[in-house]
């Protein structure tokens, strides 16, 4: 490969013939792949990036090796976004804010909880794969990664795709959120509602890098939430509502086959946090969930090959920075003040909801009116 990174290579040969003669060419071509576009385990990057890191065409360093990276293990890496809250968004967390306006803000919060993302880390880690989450402050278990992208960076709006063409805001979403970085990392946005009447809870580019996920009033639970990101992310890594896009030409066009149990499957999108194990064949009676409004059950043959067998982590993005050099440079880590401030957020999500009180003056009472100063502190992330 052309150290500029040229796809194409172009030649030119003359030789003069005689009017009338004719010439006959043939080209013979050799390609090789050199060693360092190896890439063991088929997750896109190369075994390369992976035991030595690598500096991205931009020069941000990507010490994979240090990160936890493993050639011989799939690693998929994901960076999560979430909106500010209405309320924070205003300013109404600064003191001399409007109470009055203050008080018709939202104060919802897009922030996934601590617990659904390690949930998510466990459930790959069961089938093989390593998930790395860089979801800001907030969460990671990326080792030794100091810097942080992921966390409450976005703007509240209260219908995101609105005035927008919503794949070609996904597609801004690599540029903006990841720039270079998307030849390592996908990523996901959460925020409100997708449009105005929409009650939709994702969308997502197909075996790309980018998705987003609708944490609107109507998503209530951690575990709906949860779910949501491992469908939306499911779609990034090629599964379609049923299942991999690899056999999209052999499996029925439906979003409703009743035997298809993943996370993917409209019918299961909350009840099952999961992608499916093993092949789905049609059969037997129609489950309880086909009888609800709008489960429009397929009713024919399908076989559905398992999800997790078919994953596509190496998208078009992935190990692909041509310009980019292998080694990063030593990234210095204060491991205690990392591992202090993750359990940090891990008391203050538990104290979720709570509310300290202190005295902070403690007068002699008297009869009549008396004057106590109170402190009043929230000790919990939101
Ligand atoms: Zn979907």
């Amino acid at each position: 490969v052309d150290p500029a990174g040229a796809s194409f290579q172009r030649g030119r040969w003359f030789e003069r013939i005689d009017a009338g003669a004719t010439l006959t060419a043939a080209m013979h071509m050799e390609v090789t792949t050199q060693d360092s576009a190896v890439d063991s385990d088929g997750d896109g990057l190369p075994d390369v990036w992976e035991r030595e890191g690598v500096t991205l065409s931009d020069g941000t360093a990507m010490p994979l090796n240090q990160w936890g990276a493993d050639p011989e293990r799939p690693d998929l890496f994901l960076q999560l976004n979430w909106m500010n809250s209405q309320w924070q968004q205003a300013g109404c967390d600064t003191p001399g804010a409007d109470a009055a306006m203050c008080a018709q803000m939202s104060v919802a919060s897009y922030r996934p909880h601590r617990d659904i993302l390690q949930q998510l880390v466990d459930r790959f880690d069961q089938y093989g794969v390593n998930l790395h989450i860089d979801a800001g402050d907030t969460y990671t278990n990326i080792a030794n990664y100091p810097t942080r992208h992921g966390g409450q960076t976005e703007a509240y709006a209260p219908y995101y795709f609105e005035g927008t063409i919503p794949g070609m805001k996904l597609v801004d979403n690599i540029d903006t959120l990841l720039g270079a970085r998307a030849a390592v990392f996908r990523v996901g946005v959460i925020g409100d509602q997708m449009q105005r009447g929409h009650w939709g809870t994702g969308l997502a580019l197909v075996a790309d890098n980018s998705f987003y996920v609708a944490k609107h009033e109507r998503m209530r639970t951690d575990d709906q939430l949860r779910n949501t990101i491992m469908h939306e992310l499911g779609h990034t890594l090629g599964l379609n509502h049923n299942g991999s896009m690899k056999f999209a030409n052999e499996v029925p066009q439906s979003d409703y086959l009743p035997n298809y149990y993943s996370v993917m499957n409209y019918l299961y999108q909350f009840t099952h946090f999961n992608y499916s194990d093993e092949e789905s064949v049609s059969g037997g009676p129609l489950p309880e969930v086909c009888n609800q409004p709008g489960m429009d059950c397929y009713k024919g043959d399908y076989r559905v090959p398992a999800d997790w067998d078919n994953l596509m982590i190496n998208t078009g993005k992935i190990g692909k920075d041509y310009n980019s050099t292998i080694g990063a440079a030593d990234v210095k880590v204060d491991g205690k003040a990392l591992a202090a401030q993750q359990e940090a957020m891990q008391a203050a999500e538990d104290a979720q909801g709570s509310v300290k009180v202190a005295v902070v003056d403690s007068p002699q009472l008297h009869r009549g009116e008396n004057t106590v100063s109170l402190k009043v502190a929230n000790p919990g992330l939101d």
